[in-house]
């Protein structure tokens, strides 16, 4: 946190970076979750239907070259959130990383500066337990929670109603300085089939785009659209087959780095340049605090944007933007990626590194240390000072909970890392790999239709041979899991929890395993470890509680439900059991209450709202 800073308020109250207009300022950021920048009208994609984010870049600034940090989805918000990249602000990787208390947000500059600061959330990726709430005095991200084990990730709310949420927000702080955070998740895979001709990825862009058309509308009737500096930058891209990548997080092609920019200030930004410097998600903090004539903090890595269009042509000293990724080591135990942009040109640092010109080739199809055509000993050493000035961040960002512990979590999260990141030179380079990678977006698509037996077939030649494949096996013991074939289920289980002991997906699954079983007492020591190696994660609250009362332990099954709803508040499923217990106990106005608050998180809970037509019955009779 930052002490309030009395400077940063005088030059607030005069305005500054919004003159020429009446009332509060506003600064609004807008993130496109997984967004390829060619594929928004304004970056001469014929086939969108993009038309208001094309109508915001016609009104400011189009980057032509915008570098997203990481291709992930935490790792890249947290670098746009406070300027530094991922190896400094220490949030490296979805879902086992948060963003650690001590780094600055620009938020929090913001709030110092007495600005009410708001962020409405689309996905369980970006919620509040990973940390770039800093700062928030309203952090919306109450994602419904789907009891299905594969769509944890994919929890998400739609575009309308991160904007609905928004405005109400907004109104609910009429006439003060506002910054706030909108994200929107539709173009993240699944896509929604599309009925026209147009490509399902497209149509949730435009969905998308509908939904800021909506938000700026909104803006206008409320009179702040001409007082508001707007942002809008995806946090990364999306393979769509580029290079052999569907999805994102698994290279650092283009097809996933490059990120659509826009950049709107009245008054400040010439209406429809296109700036073709490149630059970093690093640069839009420096830049929203330079706008809003609020200072940035030391150390930020990003440089404010505004002498591209305000004194265009002057000298700016060449620098390398970095980008990387942990997903490959974290997921499938290959080797990490990281890069640099340097001008046009672009190294990648893996197990046999690479390097384009992407001037001449865009599409990153010759590496040139391959053709010989270029002295890579020169690059890896450009690199390596690079990275070597990077600050640590002021502590871990890999999920931990105390310095013993730490030590031995490498394996914390949901993949596999149970070796250290400087080991990373004897993984498999992930390019590598590609058959491999193949085949696992087979299974993962198999087990998110729930077709075990599919998933079982595929997983078979990874189990046969002589060295087993870890994610093969998971997805194994999934689906035997899933069919109720507990004893297989359970030995894959145990095989891989000899290799990784602390994994808490691997406990998870063989928790989940004991408890279908009847195993009520090995599930609690179970979901005992889990809770000391996670804390934060209510399911393992929540099955420590189902085990419990399992075994008629009332009083243990209430505290633990409780305390899954203090890592979560919107646990409908703990809201739920509590309320039954409520009812039996015969305090039928708690259990009304709990099941009233299950119906305000999700409306159309059909059990909630059976259990209140009982009760409204029992207290009748
Ligand atoms: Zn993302």
């Amino acid at each position: 946190m930052r002490p309030f800073d009395l400077p940063v308020l005088a030059a607030l109250m005069t305005g500054c970076g919004n003159a020429g207009s009446g009332g509060p300022p506003a600064t609004i950021l807008i993130t496109l979750d997984t967004t390829r920048a060619d594929r928004l009208g304004a970056y001469g994609y014929r086939a969108a239907r993009t038309p208001h984010l094309d109508g915001i870049a016609a009104d400011g600034a189009l980057f032509t070259d915008a570098s997203a940090t990481a291709p992930t989805t935490l790792p890249s918000h947290a670098s746009i959130l406070t300027g530094l990249f991922p190896p400094s602000h220490g949030a490296r990787n979805n879902g086992n990383h948060r963003l650690p208390d001590e780094v600055e947000t620009v938020t929090e500059i913001f709030a110092s500066a007495g600005y009410s600061t708001g962020a409405f959330l689309a996905a369980e990726v970006l919620s509040a337990r990973y940390g770039l709430d800093q700062g928030f005095d309203h952090y919306d991200d109450d994602f419904l929670h789907d009891a299905r084990p594969f769509l944890d990730a994919y929890r998400e709310r739609s575009a309308e109603t991160v904007v609905r949420r928004a405005l109400a927000w907004m109104d609910s702080r009429r006439g003060e300085p506002l910054f706030c955070w909108l994200h929107f998740f539709e173009p993240h895979f699944p896509y929604h089939p599309s009925s026209e001709k147009t490509h399902p990825y497209d149509a949730e862009i435009a969905r998308v785009d509908t939904a800021v058309g909506r938000l700026l509308d909104a803006l206008e009737d409320r009179g702040l659209y001409d007082r508001t500096t707007l942002v809008v930058v995806a946090d990364h891209g999306e393979g769509l087959g580029d290079k052999g990548e569907d999805t994102h997080g698994l290279f650092v092609y283009q097809a996933t780095i490059h990120v659509p920019l826009l950049l709107r200030a009245p008054d400040e930004i010439p209406r429809g340049i296109r700036i073709d410097v490149p630059v970093s998600t690093v640069d839009i903090a420096p830049t929203l605090l330079d706008l809003a004539g609020l200072v940035a903090p030391a150390g930020v890595q990003g440089r404010s944007l505004r002498p591209l269009w305000s004194a265009p042509g002057e000298e700016r000293s060449e620098r390398a933007i970095y980008f990387e990724t942990l997903l490959p080591r974290y997921e499938y135990m290959w080797s990490n990626l990281a890069g640099m942009r340097f001008g046009t040109d672009k190294f990648i640092s893996a197990p046999t590194d690479e390097l384009y010109r992407l001037q001449s080739d865009p599409g990153e199809r010759t590496n040139l240390f391959a053709e010989g055509g270029a002295a890579r000993a020169s690059w890896v050493k450009r690199f390596e000072a690079l990275i070597g000035d990077f600050p640590a961040p002021p502590s871990p960002g890999e999920m931990a909970l105390d310095a013993a512990t730490r030590d031995k979590l490498a394996a914390l999260g949901y993949g596999f890392a149970p070796l250290a990141l400087d080991a990373q030179a004897q993984l498999p380079d992930p390019k590598d790999r590609h058959a491999d990678h193949l085949l696992y977006r087979r299974i993962q698509k198999a087990a998110r239709n729930e077709d075990w037996q599919g998933v079982i077939e595929l997983t078979a030649n990874g189990l046969r041979g002589k060295t087993l494949d870890p994610y093969q096996a998971l997805f194994a013991a999934r689906a035997r899991a899933n069919r109720k074939e507990y004893e297989p289920a359970e030995a894959l289980y145990r095989t891989l929890l000899r290799l990784f002991p602390e994994n808490t997906a691997l406990l998870r699954g063989l928790a989940s395993v004991q408890f279908d079983r009847g195993q009520f007492e090995l599930a609690l020591q179970t979901y005992a470890r889990l809770i000391e190696l996670d804390p934060l994660h209510p399911q393992h609250h929540a099955g420590s509680g189902d085990a419990s009362m399992s075994l008629g332990r009332t009083a243990e099954a209430r505290a633990a439900w409780e305390a899954a709803l203090v890592a979560d508040p919107y646990f409908v499923k703990a809201w739920n059991n509590l309320g039954i217990l409520d009812a039996k106990g015969g305090d039928f106005e708690s259990a009304r209450s709990r099941f009233e608050r299950i119906l305000a998180i999700q409306p159309d809970h059909e059990t909630a709202r059976a259990n209140l037509r009982l009760l409204a019955k029992d207290t009748r009779e």
